[in-house]
């Protein structure tokens, strides 16, 4: 018996779209296979999180499901994707190029009707991966781009077929050799007694049946190199390992089969001013000698443009400035993170005799006899910490 999909997801009959797309996020981060490697419990509930909300996202699916159950879904679940395709390993997209680029047109002919017995009827697609490199100012607002994939697609002219003339043609018998069924059954006997070995078919790699005349435009692979262009919207605070997974945005299957996944995964471009630590974000602030002492205002850099900040006067090298709510926003929406101010004070290098005289004049002051508190080294970092206001 399936579970109930809103408890799999945690969420309440009532639920909102977007209540439901949070809860799925959180269970597919959880759960993701790449993180839990070798949990088959981990990869159950990551396939019952994404069947779950493959109904519930979709309001037809989610009507039927709420009003029938699962029996609304016909194929007992929901909607067949994912259910028995398993999760195989993500395969990089210069695989399946690789696989492009090794001729599988020109080679698609010859190989035909035979020599490919490890192709099912429908064998499904790869996944795809690709990377998407943000600003931090990206990350900030959250954004939408772009992404042009070079992959496989259904051939249009077989509607992915791979016979002559598609859908509406008669190219399609039954396999002689295996009667339809896909499966030779070779029984032999031996000291154990009688085995029974069933293989795929060879003749018509376990399809069942055999095509009459392949689709000239893809070579009986149902499926053609092309290229197709979609748009992504990356939430705010995303981070660097992140990633968003497109259900069959992948690869297109063989012969009709589903298509891969496709996964796109977030990278962080470097920032000219910026360091990120989780939600916070540093920037180094350099100022001179005099204006520590007697202090100063400058113009410093946030992720949404410049803002004044005030440095109290005697301001100490290595103090940190918080500006809060300057850093990023969390994925989850729970807060931001502070901009943090490193203080960097320049002690001049190279000096004139009459700087050299001003400065020799000061060095003796009491005041400017260094008087370090005594701190306990765990607490410095907090007690350097300091709020302003911008
Ligand atoms: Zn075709
Ligand atoms: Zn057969």
């Amino acid at each position: 018996m399936p579970r109930d999909y809103y408890n799999v997801l945690g969420v309440d009959e009532n639920a909102s779209d977007d209540e439901i797309k949070k809860a799925y996020r959180k269970k597919a981060m959880e759960y993701h296979p790449d993180r839990n490697p070798d949990d088959p419990e981990a990869e159950q509930k990551f396939k019952e999180a994404s069947e779950a909300y493959e109904v519930l996202s979709d309001p037809e699916k989610r009507q039927r499901y709420d009003q029938f159950g699962h029996s609304g879904l016909g194929d007992g679940g929901g909607g067949g994707r994912g259910r028995g395709r398993g999760f195989h390993d993500i395969e990089d997209i210069f695989d399946a190029f690789s696989d492009i680029f090794g001729g599988a047109r020109g080679a698609g002919r010859g190989r035909g009707r035979s020599g490919r017995a490890d192709r099912g009827r429908g064998r499904p697609g790869s996944d795809l991966r690709v990377s998407l490199s943000l600003t931090l100012e990206e990350i900030a607002e959250g954004t939408e781009k772009n992404l042009k994939l070079q992959k496989y697609m259904e051939c249009e002219s077989c509607d992915g077929t791979g016979a002559e003339g598609g859908m509406g043609g008669q190219n399609f018998s039954m396999c002689p050799k295996c009667d339809g069924t896909g499966e030779i059954r070779q029984v032999s006997r031996s000291v154990f007694g009688q085995m029974v070995n069933v293989q795929p078919c060879p003749r018509c790699e376990g399809e069942g049946r055999i095509i009459e005349n392949l689709c000239d435009e893809c070579g009986g692979e149902g499926r053609v190199q092309g290229e197709e262009t979609i748009s992504i919207n990356v939430p705010p605070g995303v981070m660097e390992g992140n990633y968003l997974t497109l259900g069959e945005a992948g690869n297109a299957g063989l012969r009709g089969g589903p298509s891969g996944d496709l996964r796109v995964e977030i990278e962080e471009e470097p920032h000219e001013h910026f360091e990120r630590d989780g939600l916070d974000i540093y920037h180094d602030l350099h100022i001179s000698f005099p204006e520590a002492a007697l202090g100063t205002e400058v113009d410093v850099p946030t992720l949404e443009g410049r803002a004044r900040l005030e440095v109290e006067p005697g301001v100490q090298a290595g103090k940190i400035l918080r500006m809060r709510n300057r850093g990023l926003p969390d994925l989850e929406g729970h807060g931001q993170g502070d901009q943090m101010i490193r203080v960097h004070v320049w002690t001049p290098q190279d000096l004139t005799p009459e700087e050299r005289e001003l400065i020799d004049q000061l060095r003796d002051h009491e005041n400017f006899q260094p008087q370090p508190a005594d701190e306990e080294p765990e607490k410095s970092f907090f007690r350097r910490v300091s709020d302003v206001f911008s």
